[in-house]
């Protein structure tokens, strides 16, 4: 009998809750206390450290026990909560080892300030979900409105409510669900992400950069431009100030469903996927200044690397990063090192005459170096497939099988490069 692999991945949903004035009071306090305890944990670590005392996460979790005699208050929140908030402290101080072993510049783990605690972490208990009735039940808060847009189909591991600065509050929703390991293509694929165009593979798809971004972005620096009128405070701020942060969730939800569906592409169609490493990549190619424009781009090629990698995974698949090596000033057939400005948007390569665009021979160069092997279509001037946004929004990206330039192997040596 044919035995299907089976593999456990976790996934998160995210539905959208509505509090009434009395559960919306509960919540923010609660967050209100959540954050006191990060602060009275932190500070207990601090003065131990400064004494020099051993004081471990296991202690500090012993310690709420007692403060709870100290300040009543936080009697308020459901006991599971309050741990994770030690888990969340203990987890920002490794994280924050790690960034000093790697030599980075980093001071000391900060106190968070009013309104900078957001969220309320239910792990393995304390809540139920009525899928039915669309409520959303919390240990010590109560029953919440919730519009559970999409069946849970899987087993619901914890609960993260959370605040968005628009003043909307979700459940994000953690589900741990067996999945069937995607069938192999045979197929790898090599992907560089671009400053003109979002990305551009080395099948020769071009996807093109999504361009709501610049329409939403307009509208921010409108309203941006208006609440800086506003007195601060006012009525009229509190207004625009809202309206700016909705802007941002609609920016983010666009961007989201955009990078979902171009990732789970990659994902479902290739067996290996080539990338740029891109902390390096953004070292090297720092190019236009540090727009808002620029940033969003920047956030959103991390955001579609994550989701890359653990949609890969979920299918049994991988992301392979590559250190970038002259990936784009390099002839992707000869191996001449072509000097390059940025705006070049060609490649035209003096020695061997292959002239291609500037993208594409970059994600060549990527697919060599992660196979280890040439990897250069036959054809000179290989014809460029554009994928516009909207077709990556409708999932209408087509299968270039038929009109992949065929790669050829053998032309060279491909030597890997190391480093930068
Ligand atoms: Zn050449």
């Amino acid at each position: 009998m044919l035995k299907v692999k089976v593999k456990k991945v976790m996934l998160s949903y995210k539905f959208r809750l509505y509090p009434n004035k009395e559960i919306e009071k509960k919540l923010e306090e609660q967050l209100e206390i959540c954050r006191w305890l990060y602060n009275r944990l932190l500070e207990e670590i601090n003065n131990a450290r400064k004494e020099g005392r051993k004081i471990t996460q296991r202690d500090t979790q012993a310690l709420i026990v007692k403060l709870k005699e100290e300040n009543p208050e936080l009697k308020k929140v459901y006991s599971k909560v309050l741990q994770m908030v030690n888990y969340q402290l203990w987890s920002n101080m490794r994280a924050l080892s790690r960034l000093k072993k790697n030599r980075k510049k980093i001071g000391k783990l900060r106190f968070k300030k009013r309104e900078r605690w957001k969220s309320l972490n239910f792990n393995q208990s304390g809540f139920s979900i009525d899928v039915k009735n669309n409520r959303i039940s919390l240990s010590k808060m109560g029953s919440v409105k919730a519009k559970i847009h999409r069946e849970i189909d899987g087993k619901v591991k914890g609960i993260w409510i959370k605040k968005y600065p628009s003043g909307k509050w979700y459940a994000i929703v953690q589900i741990e669900k067996e999945i069937e390991r995607k069938e192999k293509t045979g197929k790898v694929v090599a992907i560089d992400v671009g400053i003109e165009k979002f990305l551009v593979d080395s099948d020769g798809r071009t996807v093109e950069y999504p361009k709501f971004i610049d329409k939403t972005i307009e509208r921010i620096k409108r309203t941006q431009k208006e609440l800086s009128r506003k007195k601060k405070g006012s009525k009229n701020y509190e207004k625009y100030r809202k309206r700016l942060a909705k802007l941002y969730d609609k920016l983010n939800n666009q961007r989201r469903d955009f990078l979902h569906k171009l990732s789970r592409y990659y994902a479902n169609n290739y067996d290996g996927i080539y990338v740029e490493d891109l902390n390096i990549w953004r070292l090297v190619r720092k190019g236009k200044a540090n727009t808002l424009h620029r940033h969003i781009l920047d956030a959103s090629w991390g955001e579609f690397m994550r989701m890359l990698s653990y949609k890969a995974e979920g299918a049994g698949k991988a992301v392979v990063k590559v250190s970038p090596c002259n990936t784009s000033k390099r002839c992707a057939r000869c191996e001449a090192i072509v000097d390059m400005k940025l705006s070049d948007r060609v490649f035209r390569c003096p020695v061997c005459g292959w002239t291609v665009d500037r993208d594409y021979n970059a994600s060549l160069n990527i697919l060599k170096a992660g196979l280890g092997r040439p990897a250069v279509p036959v054809e000179r001037e290989p014809l460029l497939q554009t994928i516009s946004y909207k077709d990556v929004v409708l999932g209408q990206i087509l299968s270039m099988k038929q009109e992949a330039p065929c790669v050829s192997e053998g032309w060279f040596t491909w030597v890997k490069c190391l480093g930068v």
